[in-house]
């Protein structure tokens, strides 16, 4: 949509003359025309404004001025728009379901990672879309997927994109002024019954972790790392068990769309990306309407971690696990462990 307004629209000289000079039907008339343009263009979410101009039709000068700040106050809100954060990954992208399309480098340089990298930007692109339309501010996306999957000539514009590794901070940028994370393409924790290429950070050396005796994935951890700036997650995509983690994690409110079903962890009913790309765009639109229903993520401090995972030792390389655990007194060192 890209609405850009200023208050000048809504609180023309005319106006603004008419109600001094005490000309309250003609500057009313001005005003309501002026208002009902700004209406037009700003939708749905302004009608509270119509209702409260309505309300106050036999008001005063003074009542007028609030109104006209009221609705300037309305505008200038729905032109900047919230702010959001896309955290990415590639398992839980439309089409993907093996290890050789996302498991490291290697796969990058094959067709089929290729491949998988395009599905992933396909899915993206909807999401990116459906978020400016509901009328999203700055948009923000990190490729989060450890080998990185972003190919940049396949970016949707509308958004701004971090790649490349090493990074300063685990998840680049995010501060208090987002109003939302969205994470695309996420798959469910290590250890998920029925998830596709299920795993939680490292899936050779099947890294687990627990946060205050729960056990947490990806999901979580970035919703850690977020919450430490109040900053919600407000919709999640994967496979079906990704998404029951996440309305484990985050609740109902937090806008869920799968994009394909367990069979094994290396196989999986996949949904057309016809379809998947559109509840993708649609949920992308209810995520951002659903900001205001999103709670952080904030488990209390310091956080108790557990990490286990396995060590392959001997000629034999024979698997031994491993346990560690430590007090996590900051949300943001939730990676550094
Ligand atoms: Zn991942």
């Amino acid at each position: 949509m890209g609405v850009k307004l200023s208050l000048r629209p809504l609180w023309s000289r005319e106006a603004t003359t008419g109600l001094i000079a005490g000309k309250q039907a003609a500057a009313w008339t001005t005003l309501v025309v002026e208002c009902m343009m700004v209406l037009c263009r700003c939708g749905r979410q302004s009608v509270v404004f119509l209702g409260s101009l309505v309300m106050c039709t036999r008001g005063g000068f003074f009542r007028a001025m609030l109104v006209g700040c009221l609705l300037a106050w309305g505008a200038e809100a729905q032109a900047a728009g919230p702010k959001i954060y896309i955290v990415t990954d590639l398992e839980g992208a439309s089409g993907v379901y093996s290890w050789a399309q996302a498991r490291d480098n290697k796969s990058k340089e094959t067709p089929l990672g290729q491949k998988a990298m395009e599905y992933f930007m396909g899915d993206l692109t909807a999401v990116v879309r459906g978020l400016h339309d509901a009328g999203a501010g700055e948009i923000l996306v990190l490729d989060g997927h450890g080998a990185q999957a972003i190919v940049p000539h396949l970016m949707p514009p509308g958004a701004k994109y971090i790649t490349g590794l090493p990074r300063p901070n685990p998840i680049e940028g995010l501060d208090g002024s987002f109003a939302g994370v969205v994470q695309l393409a996420a798959h469910s924790m290590m250890g998920t019954r029925d998830g596709v290429l299920n795993h939680t950070q490292d899936s050779v050396r099947e890294n687990r972790y627990w946060y205050n005796g729960v056990e947490s994935g990806e999901l979580a951890q970035v919703a850690i790392y977020a919450g430490h700036f109040g900053v919600p997650t407000i919709m999640v995509s994967g496979d079906e068990a990704t998404c029951r983690e996440s309305r484990k994690f985050f609740g109902e409110s937090c806008v869920t769309v799968a994009v394909k079903r367990w069979i094994a962890r290396e196989a999986a009913v996949l949904y057309p990306f016809a379809e998947t790309r559109e509840a993708l765009y649609e949920g992308a639109k209810r995520a951002v309407a659903a900001i205001p229903r999103c709670k952080p993520y904030k488990p209390s401090l310091p956080i108790q971690a557990k990490k286990q995972h396995l060590v392959f030792e001997g000629p034999e390389k024979e698997p031994r696990v491993v346990t560690k655990e430590v007090t996590i007194r900051d949300a943001l060192h939730i990676y550094s462990f």
